[in-house]
């Protein structure tokens, strides 16, 4: 019986994937035509059967430490994010405790934070805003999440399906340069992949994809050196620069 090799990462049972920068966009060089129907099935279908329900490496406790969390992501590491967030949401968990704690408080939290003044300013900002405009509750639409301070179309997408349980594909660097290697989707900016990916990617994987495609570009996809030899889609992908290597692909073929 083939043996699909695991290529995704363990995670913790209560973390949850994001996006870990904000996209910068990688020069993508047109050169193939994107994959057809049942190769994106395909693709889809061995991430399912590597990893059912991927989960990432953001902690959270709630919505709104999950917005907190990924606002606090831009630029920064998971796990540097994560080092600052445990003990701060371990106190402050919505919006009012996040008004008593103060700028000046979450600045001294998350000082080890890339960019930690301005976020502060956001996290405020958009604490206010969910307490004044929304019953402290976090919006379940995109347009009421990008409109709140320090959320973009990304933080929004991955609020959505993490908190809400949207279909939402959230497209960070790693699922930027995956999509248009293998090529799921040409693009030169994150909405042009985006909507590559919803016109192309089935149904029933729509909810988990963006998890899948992220941590594949984070961990085997990698922007300097692919480990295409650890790949599970190596067979189907295009992209010109892949390791030369039958990938994981054989692995299947052989076990
Ligand atoms: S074969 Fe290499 S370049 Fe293609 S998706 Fe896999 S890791 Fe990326």
């Amino acid at each position: 019986m083939a043996r699909i090799l695991l290529q995704l990462p363990d995670a913790c049972g209560q973390c949850f994937p994001m996006p870990e920068r904000q996209t910068r966009q990688p020069r993508v060089a047109k050169a193939a035509p994107v994959l057809d129907a049942a190769a994106v099935r395909e693709v889809f279908t061995r991430f399912r059967a590597a990893m059912q329900a991927p989960k990432g490496e953001l902690y959270h406790v709630n919505a709104f430490t999950l917005l907190v969390a990924v606002v606090l992501s831009a630029q920064a590491t998971d796990k540097g994010v994560n080092k600052a967030t445990m003990p701060l949401f371990a106190k402050v968990d919505s919006p009012q405790a996040m008004l008593d704690l103060g700028e000046e408080g979450l600045r001294e939290a998350i000082r080890t934070i890339g960019l930690f003044r301005t976020k502060a300013k956001n996290v405020i900002a958009l604490s206010a805003r969910l307490l004044a405009d929304y019953g402290g509750q976090v919006p379940s639409t995109l347009e009421a999440l990008e409109s709140l301070p320090g959320v973009g179309r990304k933080t929004a997408n991955v609020v959505l399906n993490m908190a809400f349980g949207q279909a939402t594909i959230a497209v960070d660097t790693h699922l930027f340069r995956l999509a248009n290697r293998l090529p799921l989707a040409w693009g030169s900016t994150p909405l042009a992949v985006e909507r590559g990916l919803e016109q192309i990617i089935p149904a029933e994987f729509k909810l988990h994809a963006h998890h899948w495609l992220i941590l594949h570009g984070r961990y085997i996809c990698k922007a300097r050196k692919p480990l295409c030899g650890r790949c599970l889609i190596a067979d189907l992908c295009r992209f010109p620069g892949k390791e030369p290597g039958e990938g994981a692909a054989a692995a299947l073929q052989n076990a």
